[in-house]
C-alpha cells in the first residue's frame, strides 16, 4: 500500500467559477456539469495549486492510502 495526495472539493460550496481548471498544470480538475468541480484522481498529484486559487476555499489537499 502507498499513500497518494490529491485535491478534494467540497461540492456543496463550489461556485463553479472554473478558476481551479485554469490553475491546474495537469488538467486534473474540471467542472463537467457546470455545477461543481470534479478531480480526476489518476491525474492529480496533490500539488495544491488549485486550492490556492479557489476563491471559495472549497478545495483541500488530502492524503489517502491507495
Ligand atoms: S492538486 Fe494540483 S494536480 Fe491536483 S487538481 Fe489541484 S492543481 Fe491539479
Ligand atoms: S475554483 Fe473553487 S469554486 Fe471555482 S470551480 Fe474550482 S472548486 Fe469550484
Amino acid at each position: 500500500m502507498s499513500s497518494k495526495r490529491y485535491a478534494q472539493v467540497d461540492k456543496e460550496y463550489c461556485v463553479s467559477c472554473g478558476t481551479c481548471t485554469k490553475a491546474c498544470p495537469l488538467q486534473a480538475i474540471s467542472v463537467p456539469d457546470g455545477i461543481s468541480a470534479v478531480v480526476e484522481l489518476a491525474r492529480c498529484i496533490g500539488c495544491g495549486l488549485c486550492a490556492r486559487e479557489c476563491p471559495a476555499s472549497v478545495i483541500k489537499v488530502v492524503t489517502a492510502d491507495v
